[in-house]
């Protein structure tokens, strides 16, 4: 069986450091996918050195796709040499271990427009992000983990609150490009005041990427995914029951409830833990079991207490996504806190017994940067753990 999915979980734990090779060789490189920080910014170098990419697939018999966070540590590095291209080394490995690097669609690279509001993530999911701001920090109960407003405030080069026809012509451009570049489209953002308000928001925008997606006859291979904050007004989301080949999640970020409340206090003030649940049933009634979502992220509490909720939400027909969490400057808890891979191994291996008994989905189809989910549907986290830190 590939290791590639325990090193990605190395990798997540650790963060991956880039050698002045690989950073020489990429600068003076065209084509690849660069980091763009929509929404969150995981590289702690200086902020003038040339971006770095977002992900690399570590390809081979079972290819993952992994985030490229760079958190200074030198334990794993990305290096590049003639002769090998671009290289993961770590001495946890016995030799260095080739990557591909992942490519933007044709439309992406070419239209300004589109780069603006949509960005590709995990080299599969075209992803749109709006609003791209949200209340809870006007508050100070921004989720401890998160890192919106300080990336927003530091590049500015993206749309802040996107349309529909933008959307649309964003989805449509790229699958006319190149009908397989793509296999799900991501709306996700930020928070207004008013939920309903913002709920129907994004509605709009899962409708305007579901209509180019039918007009182009892609309905049923390229899926449509929302993450928000659910509405106050639960009928709301009924409408997502007129949609085809959807997703959608509401993020519970911990299960436990106190550190639900310590890590996303603005969520545990105005809306609730309890509530969420209540709501994401709803969502699992409109959208079919499995196909309702919400984030645990592994790191912030005991790996029982994320394995507990993960449990407790498949039972309920609620597909868990496991992501690892991951430092980002700009955050409340920036590098004060970090899962070890001792600790994302237990998290992993449990959640694969979760995915052997029920039928949990993944919400991201093999591009989950972050994430575990694709993996253990994969049954990649079987066997025992290799010692990788
Ligand atoms: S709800 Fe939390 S994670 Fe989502 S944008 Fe607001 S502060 Fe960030």
């Amino acid at each position: 069986m590939s290791q590639n999915a325990w090193i990605k979980l190395a990798l997540l734990a650790n963060g991956i450091s880039l050698t002045p090779e690989f950073v020489d060789w990429f600068r003076d490189t065209d084509g690849f996918v660069q980091r763009r920080d929509f929404y969150n910014s995981p590289n702690w170098g200086p902020t003038a050195a040339p971006a770095p990419p977002q992900e690399l697939r570590l390809s081979g018999e079972s290819s993952v796709i992994v985030a490229v966070n760079d958190y200074g540590q030198t334990r794993w590095r990305l290096t590049w040499a003639e002769d090998t291209g671009p290289v993961v080394v770590s001495e946890m490995l016995p030799e260095g271990r080739a990557v591909e690097l992942l490519k933007n669609p044709g439309a992406l690279n070419s239209n300004p427009e589109i780069a603006r509001v949509s960005n590709l993530y995990g080299g599969s999911a075209l992803a749109f992000f709006s609003p791209r701001a949200c209340y809870f920090f006007a508050e100070g109960t921004g989720c401890r983990f998160c890192s919106l407003e300080g990336t927003a405030r530091e590049s500015n080069e993206y749309a802040g609150r996107l349309t529909y026809d933008e959307v649309r012509n964003a989805v449509a451009s790229v699958v006319a490009d190149d009908s397989k570049a793509i296999n799900q489209v991501m709306i996700v953002g930020g928070n207004e005041r008013d939920l309903d308000r913002g709920f129907r928001n994004q509605l709009k925008l899962v409708h305007a990427a579901s209509d180019a997606l039918a007009e182009a006859g892609l309905t049923d291979d390229v899926s449509v995914h929302l993450v928000a904050m659910p509405p106050r007004d639960l009928q709301i989301i009924d409408g997502l029951g007129d949609i085809p080949n959807v997703h959608a999640g509401f993020d519970l970020e911990a299960w436990n409830p106190e550190r639900f409340a310590a890590v996303a206090p603005g969520k545990h003030a105005d809306y609730g833990q309890r509530a969420i649940l209540t709501a994401l049933e709803r969502l699992r009634d409109v959208v079919g079991p499995y196909r309702a979502h919400s984030i645990l992220i592994a790191g912030l509490e005991p790996a029982e207490s994320t394995l507990d909720g993960a449990g407790k939400l498949a039972a309920e027909g609620i597909s868990p996504i496991i992501n690892a969490y991951h430092s980002d400057r700009h955050s409340a808890l920036g590098l004060s806190i970090r899962p070890t891979y001792r600790h994302l191994s237990e998290v992993a291996s449990g959640l694969q017994e979760l995915h052997d008994t029920y039928p949990i989905q993944p919400y991201w189809k093999g591009c989950g940067r972050n994430a575990m989910d694709f993996e253990a549907s994969h049954g990649m986290f079987h066997g025992p753990v290799p010692q990788f830190g």
